[in-house]
């Protein structure tokens, strides 16, 4: 007889029947446990939610008043005799691994993770388990990231260099992990850094979390253009070909994004500088994660997943494609900002109505669920 797995794919999300909660689930559902804030991950509608403590102000932000319940890394609380804790994911302030116990068998949902500790949040832990549910998005041999220190270098000496040539520095981001990863490497004594208002808003929630932050400038119609020349003007991907962006000509524009590593993605981007940074783990970065958990049987949610779980079947894994609807950040290159929220100049507006509606709806192909090879899972453990 096959049992059931602890975590199953369903319409909803990733669900524990055991404890009857779900995880990073992308319809409303009584009970959510929140990986991070990312919107893929992160969604409106839930009658409960649990994350990490920095999640708090963020989620606040981006999803309103909603009814949350936060809890530290290495914490634990029980549902129906279910544990649930959360530990590192190293990807952006606030992520976290779940890992759940129920009778013996630990299973760990990694969210999205980075294995390179980026100083901001903290480091990625490796956390022991039968059944490890892991994201894939740069799951190809060809994802190899440099330092992230070689990464810094490289656009304070570009921010330097503009300066010389009196442009004027505008970076991209995205405004959540990516936009406070740049901002802690940029070198503040070569002058000040402007945000767009999505990405200051962002920082004023962090901030509000107790997290440190550089100090930033909001951008505002009265902000001094001259002042801003000498600065870098840090802004979110919905900001490129805008007529606020224009506004800032002459300037260089760089676009900081795992993607930049991809032949044919600065051009897309009609960027001067790519600068390959990423909150995802590489391809040896996904490995070394996945070996350090010690499991039998890996799970790929989004990115590549195919290759990546043929990859690891043939070095000895169980492995298996899931399907989920995640993948709303550098995974393809989506803007993650809750930009219907924001004006131009990135004020805060009245929230529109289709933001409180469940976002999409599975086709009946969609629905069958999840787990290519689920007769196998059944009996996992
Ligand atoms: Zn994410
Ligand atoms: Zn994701």
């Amino acid at each position: 007889m096959l049992s059931k797995p602890l975590l199953e794919f369903n319409d909803n999300g990733i669900y524990c029947a055991a404890g009857n909660f779900y995880i990073d689930p992308w319809r409303p559902v009584k009970d959510a446990i929140i990986t991070h804030a990312h919107s893929d991950h992160a969604k409106w509608g839930h009658s409960h939610y649990l994350s990490h403590t920095l999640s708090r102000e963020v989620l606040k932000y981006r999803l309103g008043d909603i009814n949350l319940e936060t809890m530290d890394y290495g914490q634990t609380c029980i549902r129906n005799g279910v544990q649930i804790s959360f530990h590192p994911a190293g990807h952006i302030i606030g992520s976290a691994q779940v890992r759940i116990e129920y009778k013996g068998e630990i299973w760990v949902v990694s969210g999205d993770y980075k294995v390179e500790d980026d100083g901001i949040c903290e480091a990625f832990e490796p956390v022991k388990c039968h059944s490890f549910i892991s994201e894939c998005t740069f799951g190809m041999p060809v994802y190899k990231w440099k330092s992230q220190e070689f990464i810094y270098e490289e656009m304070n000496k570009w921010w330097r260099q503009n300066l010389e040539e009196g442009k004027t520095t505008v970076l991209v981001g995205y405004s959540l992990g990516k936009a406070q990863r740049i901002l802690q490497g940029l070198d503040m004594s070569i002058g000040n850094v402007y945000t767009h208002g999505v990405i200051e808003n962002t920082n004023e929630a962090l901030r509000r979390n107790g997290v440190q932050l550089n100090p930033t400038i909001r951008v505002t119609p009265e902000t001094n253009r001259e002042e801003m020349r000498k600065g870098l003007i840090l802004c979110p991907p919905s900001s490129v070909g805008t007529p606020w962006m224009r506004k800032f000509y002459p300037y260089s524009f760089g676009y900081c994004s795992g993607w930049m590593a991809l032949r044919g993605a600065k051009r897309r981007r009609a960027a001067d500088r790519g600068f390959v940074l990423s909150d995802h783990a590489d391809w040896d970065g996904l490995i070394s994660a996945i070996k350090a958990t010690e499991c039998e049987t890996v799970y790929l949610t989004h990115g590549y997943t195919a290759s990546f779980s043929r990859y690891l079947s043939e070095i000895g894994y169980d492995a298996h494609e899931a399907h989920t609807l995640y993948g709303g950040d550098e995974a393809n290159e989506l803007d993650e900002d809750p930009v219907k929220l924001v004006n131009q100049d990135g004020e805060v507006i009245e929230k529109p109505e289709e933001d409180s509606t469940p976002q999409k709806v599975l086709s009946d192909s969609e629905k069958s669920i999840a787990l290519k090879k689920a007769k196998k899972a059944g009996g996992a453990l």
